[in-house]
């Protein structure tokens, strides 16, 4: 059994372009994980708890999509261990940081964990996440929210392509 899902990725410190490219690379090495699409890659502003920091190092961001047979947990542990591996350090809530990944879907489980929350929460509302999803997969449903394309539209102007 196999389940299709959307990670995405990315980071606001050290050659962030290189760690995309590197930790897909990771992804695609992982046991029952097949890379089968990439979005192009855009940049934005980081977003803080009091909105958009433009004096805080840019954010590179793309999303993918997998196929694969690991279960959600044990994705987000494989994932984990990839952003460990990048130098992911965990200090403040929404700090800087070299690489971040998240499940955004996976296959149609709608799941409210203390782990893991599926679709992710916030997804819908991150220019970071649905414009980069959009252009991947113009025909793309977030689960509770529909087009991905349109939530893009509204969302365009926050970020800019690589
Ligand atoms: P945000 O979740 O708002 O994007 P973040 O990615 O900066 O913030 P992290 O510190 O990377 O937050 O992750 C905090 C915790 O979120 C993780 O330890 C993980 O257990 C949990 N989590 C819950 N749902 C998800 C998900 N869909 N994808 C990734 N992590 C998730
Ligand atoms: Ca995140
Ligand atoms: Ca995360």
């Amino acid at each position: 059994m196999s389940e299709r899902a959307i990670l995405a990725l990315g980071g606001n410190l050290g050659d962030r372009k290189a760690t995309i490219k590197a930790a897909i690379k990771d992804i695609k090495a992982l046991e029952g994980v097949e890379v089968i699409a990439k979005s192009p890659l855009y940049e934005s502003f980081a977003a803080t708890e009091n909105g958009p920091d433009e004096s805080a190092p840019r954010y590179l961001n793309g999303v993918i999509e997998v196929e694969t047979t690991l279960k959600p947990g044990a994705l987000l542990t494989a994932v984990r261990k990839i952003e460990t591996a990048h130098g992911r350090v965990r200090l403040e809530r929404w700090g800087s940081r070299t690489l971040d990944i998240d499940i955004i879907t996976y296959g149609s489980l709608i799941k409210a964990g203390k782990r893991l929350t599926l679709p992710h929460p916030r997804a819908y509302q991150r220019a970071f996440v649905v414009v980069p999803w959009a252009a991947m997969d113009p025909n793309a449903k977030l689960l509770g929210h529909g087009s991905v394309a349109a939530l893009a539209e509204d969302l365009q102007s926050q970020v800019w392509e690589a």
